[in-house]
């Protein structure tokens, strides 16, 4: 129905929007349109368009951003009619990703999926555009390479995917020295608050904010619960949408999640969208075949949800916000998964207990089918 319908955009924009925030940028005005199909020469209508022309006119706006994948075509020739640089989903998360690379192996990976995005894209109308207005969606590869032919960028391509074979190996290597350690990977959306909880549980100082993938990198700490020590590594965050080329040329970070004992989903669970969240999680990890790991599910940012309650009185209802207590995120879907639901604020500490109790005894599980005659 079309609240329904009006709701999802407006969030699915939100998150566009934070992800413009996170890449530097400064959101002046939102546009949606429900087509069915999609124009192929422009994605939105002629009516449309001339709507977002007018107001990228009146306010000097340098980027337009599409929340969807557009075409080579089309991008091209959204760019002519406004005038301005034109980005799509994909692109954004690539600059992104760019700006966040901290590691050489991080910076090959988002180097790699930045040609592969750019390959079909190099007879671009904007780049002379472009070096007079620079920002977002420029970082990386782009400014010098982009006139150069498809030769040298497929070149380049097959260049980053062996120096990246090579690492892989040598990073193979490296987590089979680990030893036998039962491995715990945290997974989640992106800003779920994963660093977070890495931070609390393993008291180190993993860098977390409230920008969406503030981790690309894979972080690995040795934690330890009641005299069980165990693996525990943090890694680049999920998005709906996630462009392919990421998810590809991120494989190996991912297969620190591949090849872990143990997932902890996090979710947040005061996001509007965390069912939505819950399901892009999963569909990732169904591509990289890791669906049917043990898993134990951790609702974080309980600090930060609030409910509506409407209090009758006898003539007056009034409508105040509450925060759910334990017994009672208990008896939602959520605590009905079982055992394996857990419900936490990273932030304040709270119910950790629980959390470290509830991650002891898994890995404890897994350590003794692993070591039967130790235990
Ligand atoms: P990550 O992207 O999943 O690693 O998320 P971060 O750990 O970087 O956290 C993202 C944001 O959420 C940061 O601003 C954190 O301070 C915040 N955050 C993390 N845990 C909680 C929590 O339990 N409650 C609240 N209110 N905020 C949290």
């Amino acid at each position: 129905n079309q609240e329904q319908d009006e709701e999802k955009s407006k969030e699915y924009l939100d998150e566009l929007e934070f992800l413009a925030f996170t890449a530097g940028g400064q959101v002046e005005g939102r546009f949606t349109q429900k087509i069915d199909i999609p124009n192929p020469k422009t994605f939105i209508g002629t009516g449309k368009m001339e709507e977002v022309e007018n107001f990228v006119k009146a306010n000097d706006i340098g980027t337009v951003i599409f929340d969807d994948e557009l075409s080579p075509a089309q991008q091209k020739n959204i760019e002519r009619i406004l005038r301005c640089k034109v980005l799509d989903r994909t692109s954004l998360i690539l600059d992104i990703f760019a700006q966040r690379a901290q590691t050489s192996y991080a910076r090959t990976q988002v180097e790699l999926a930045q040609y592969q995005y750019l390959l079909p894209r190099l007879a671009g109308l904007w780049t002379h555009l472009e070096r007079q207005r620079g920002g977002i969606g420029m970082r990386g590869p782009g400014e010098t390479e982009i006139e150069t032919d498809r030769r040298i960028v497929r070149d380049r391509i097959s260049l980053l995917k062996k120096k990246l074979a090579k690492i892989d190996k040598q990073m193979e290597t490296q987590r089979g020295n680990r030893g036998a350690l039962v491995r715990v990977a945290l997974i989640g959306y992106t800003n779920v608050g994963k660093s977070t909880l890495m931070n609390v549980i393993s008291k180190s100082n993993v860098f977390a904010e409230n920008k969406l993938f503030a981790t690309l990198d894979t972080t690995v700490r040795k934690v330890v619960i009641g005299n069980l020590p165990f693996l525990l590594s943090d890694t680049v965050g999920f998005i709906r949408k996630l462009p392919t080329q990421l998810v590809e040329s991120f494989k190996s970070t991912l297969d620190e999640v591949r090849e872990a004992d143990l997932l902890l989903h996090v979710v947040d669970i005061s996001h509007p969208n965390f069912e939505e969240h819950i399901a892009s999680v999963n569909k990732i990890l169904d591509e990289i075949e890791s669906a049917d790991k043990p898993t134990i599910m951790v609702f974080n940012k309980i600090d930060a949800y609030t409910h509506e309650t409407i209090e009758e009185d006898d003539l007056i209802t009034e409508k105040s916000s509450k925060h759910f207590t334990l017994e009672e995120w208990k008896n939602t879907w959520m605590g009905k998964i079982g055992d394996n639901a857990l419900f936490i604020s990273a932030l304040n500490k709270e119910n950790l207990e629980d959390f470290r109790k509830k991650v002891y005894q898994a890995v404890r599980e897994i350590h003794v089918t692993r070591f039967p005659y130790n235990n």
